[in-house]
């Protein structure tokens, strides 16, 4: 039997931490497969897939800026991927592609078992309404957090991600200026990409309270800024996108091969190589 052929798609996609994640998995089950990056621009993605396909593909991981590009292409689609409106999992379906996204359940996994944080009953402040961010939202309500605050610095986006989430007296869209009026969250996540410029938004101290945890989804130097923000203004946990990562890797790894790895050794391997920054 020909080794499975596996691949994460992006543009740039060189620094993705998925093929040694996805190796080490395999490693791990006894299952052997060929991971790749493949680095494609948005304007020759479908000829790349179809290529990738052809030359046996089995599956694909779809990161930045191809998630929404993925979703068109994909036949099938997950509910929780049509929710999201973004595919980051492709899985081979005959002569078709099926698409999922695994990027909220990893964020919650993360949280959840890792962490041991109770997400439960927690007024959460979600900062970005991107697909990262339409991604791990119907996975924080699905947790069970009371309140869902939604800001970003396009409006309408916020906008639309909260009409698309559909739960009007739990979401709540906001602008960055109404920030200093809203009281303290239990739980902020900062699902920008503002990190990757050495920025941070811009964000008052009454946002934070005597038990509030600090998440960036960003890993790697991306973190350092807002991470910076909430150890200066005294969160409890700091966590970043590092545990994420490895957990939505394993959500992918369970959809193509029917195993689910474990993930703490990866994860361990990847935060002693100073990859995560995360102190909680
Ligand atoms: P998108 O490009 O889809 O969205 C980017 C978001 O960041 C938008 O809300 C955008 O606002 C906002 N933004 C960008 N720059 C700034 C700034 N200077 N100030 C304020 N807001 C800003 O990206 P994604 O949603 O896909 O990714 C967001 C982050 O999440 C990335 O850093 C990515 O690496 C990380 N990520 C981590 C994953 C993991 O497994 N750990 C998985 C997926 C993503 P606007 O709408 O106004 O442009």
């Amino acid at each position: 039997m020909s080794t499975a052929r596996y691949a994460v798609f992006g543009h740039p996609v060189a620094h993705s931490l998925s093929p040694r994640i996805h190796q080490a998995f395999g490693r791990q089950t006894g299952i052997d497969l060929v991971y790749e990056a493949i680095d494609a621009p948005p304007a020759t993605f479908a000829d790349a897939l179809a290529a990738f396909a052809a030359a046996g593909g089995t599956g694909a991981n779809i990161t930045l800026p191809l998630k929404t590009l993925a979703y068109d292409l994909a036949s099938t689609r997950s509910e929780r991927a049509t929710r999201a409106g973004a595919v980051n999992t492709l899985v081979r379906r005959g002569e078709t592609w099926h698409g999922d996204t695994t990027d909220g359940v990893g964020l919650v996994r993360d949280l959840t078992d890792r962490r041991s944080l109770d997400l439960r009953g927690r007024r959460t402040l979600l900062i970005g309404a991107g697909g990262a961010a339409r991604s791990v939202a119907p996975a924080l309500l699905d947790a069970g957090v009371s309140e869902l605050y939604v800001v970003n610095r396009t409006p309408a986006r916020a906008d639309a991600l909260a009409d698309a989430l559909g739960e009007p007296g739990v979401v709540h869209p906001r602008y960055f200026e109404q920030l200093g009026e809203m009281g303290e969250f239990e739980l902020i996540i900062n699902a920008t990409s503002a990190g990757r410029d050495g920025s941070v938004p811009a964000l008052p101290r009454s946002l934070v309270g005597m038990r509030t945890d600090a998440v960036d989804l960003s890993y790697g130097e991306a973190a350092v800024p807002f991470l910076a923000w909430a150890r200066a203004h005294g969160c409890q946990g700091v966590i970043d996108g590092l545990g994420m990562l490895v957990e939505q890797a394993a959500e992918s790894f369970e959809l193509w091969h029917g195993v689910r790895p474990e993930t703490d050794a990866v994860f361990d391997a990847l935060q002693a190589r100073n990859i995560s920054l995360t102190t909680a």
